[in-house]
């Protein structure tokens, strides 16, 4: 039975090759960090979600040991069965406290937050109106949702406003965004999202995975950027990003939603609850995030520094107000060729080429991290410019 699906995938497979969009997997054999050993050579590392440089902190190395320690290693349930600990209820109050909301649920990962936050709260009598960048795991919730849906341009608010205003024939209107969107590094502009949600009487949603711990003076994210803490009525967030880059995901916002959510969300009431050695480091984490902002402070010069010098090198960098810097290549080859030596070169960037990113819009992604050090972003741009100088000529 299995000799004609294995051609078939064997075909699949080499289509996949033939078009150069393969996915090969790196082999770290070191902790995630600043620097990493690729076989047995050390890199300096611009592609991870690592924006705080937590993923190998060893304050939350040794609150998850102590967790485990004090709650075991596992649940084997989900929450609503025997899953839940004191450890769970803390860290969802700890992140209801950072993001001035009402309520917070856990999940395993912010795809399944994402996955289970529409279709528990809207019928088909309802609208959700969704950026069209948002991140497939909004797209994969929306389309398990039984509302109607519009989408609107990318931050196009003259969009978005069209979509709302088809939108007003249904019972209760959703926008969904992403909180940073992760290709450009643009920020939602979410104070205009805001202004019009108002005007047409629709809730917003936004997925702060990119912007947690990020945006903001405080890394209180886009809330805080737009001066709107506790206005917008759900957002979704990750533990493995920023938050130190393990595992878990959250959906924090109004009382009455998280209420309904613990009732109807299918990855919550279906899936097993988070470890407490994960859920103990997130609660150290968030402790450490009220106690300094050296992290958010030494991120955001970074990033600065990074932008700032590789313009006075003339290289082409959308502006970003996030911690991603997308460094336009415009032709695909030409990026892959720009991603392949600046690995030679010892740094680790990600190239993005169509169909990921529009067409001619190829570019070079570099994640700042608070982890990197001055020499490392340096490293990084004269990297940059002996890659070019070989590529350009
Ligand atoms: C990374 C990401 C997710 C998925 O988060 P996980 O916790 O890894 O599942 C969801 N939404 C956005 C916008 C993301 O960038």
């Amino acid at each position: 039975m299995y000799d004609k699906f294995q051609k078939h995938l064997q075909k699949e497979l080499a289509d996949i090759e033939a078009a150069g969009l393969y996915k090969n997997e790196r082999i770290i054999e070191s902790p995630q960090g600043a620097e990493i050993l690729v076989k047995g050579k050390k890199c300096l590392n611009f592609c991870a979600n690592n924006y705080l440089g937590l993923a190998d902190n060893p304050e939350l190395i040794k609150a998850a040991k102590d967790a485990m320690d004090a709650r075991g290693f596992g649940m084997a349930s989900v929450r609503f069965i025997c899953g839940c600990q004191d450890l769970h209820k803390q860290l969802e109050k700890k992140i209801a406290d950072f993001f001035g909301t009402e309520d917070t649920i856990l999940y395993a990962a912010c795809f399944d937050a994402n996955g289970g936050v529409f279709e528990p709260l809207l019928t088909e009598e309802d609208a959700i109106i969704s950026d069209s960048l948002n991140h497939a795991s909004i797209i994969d919730g929306v389309r398990l949702c039984k509302a109607q849906r519009f989408r609107y341009a990318n931050a196009d608010m003259a969009d978005l406003e069209a979509k709302l205003q088809e939108a007003q024939k249904c019972r209760f209107r959703l926008i969904a965004t992403d909180g940073v969107f992760s290709m450009d590094g643009n920020v939602c502009p979410l104070d205009k999202i805001y202004e019009l949600a108002k005007k047409y009487d629709a809730m917003v949603m936004v997925d702060e995975s990119h912007s947690a711990g990020v945006v903001g003076k405080t890394g209180r994210g886009v809330t805080e950027r737009y001066n709107l803490r506790g206005q917008i009525e759900i957002l979704t967030g990750t533990l493995g990003k920023a938050f130190g880059g393990g595992v878990g995901g959250f959906t924090t916002g109004k009382k009455e939603i998280i209420d309904m959510l613990r009732q109807r969300s299918r990855p919550y009431l279906f899936s097993n609850s988070l470890a407490p050695g994960l859920v103990g480091a997130g609660i150290r984490m968030f402790d450490m995030m009220t106690e300094t902002n050296a992290l958010q402070d030494k991120l955001h010069e970074n990033t600065d520094y990074f932008l700032r010098r590789m313009k006075e090198e003339n290289f082409d960098c959308l502006p970003s107000e996030s911690a991603i810097c997308a460094v336009m290549i415009y032709d695909a080859a030409k990026s892959q060729k720009y991603a392949a030596k600046m690995q030679e070169e010892g740094i680790f960037v990600t190239g993005f080429y169509y169909p990921v990113v529009p067409k001619g819009q190829a570019r070079i992604r570099v994640q700042i991290s608070a982890a990197h050090e001055r020499e490392h972003l340096d490293k990084c741009i004269e990297a940059f410019k002996k890659v070019r100088k070989e590529i350009e000529g």
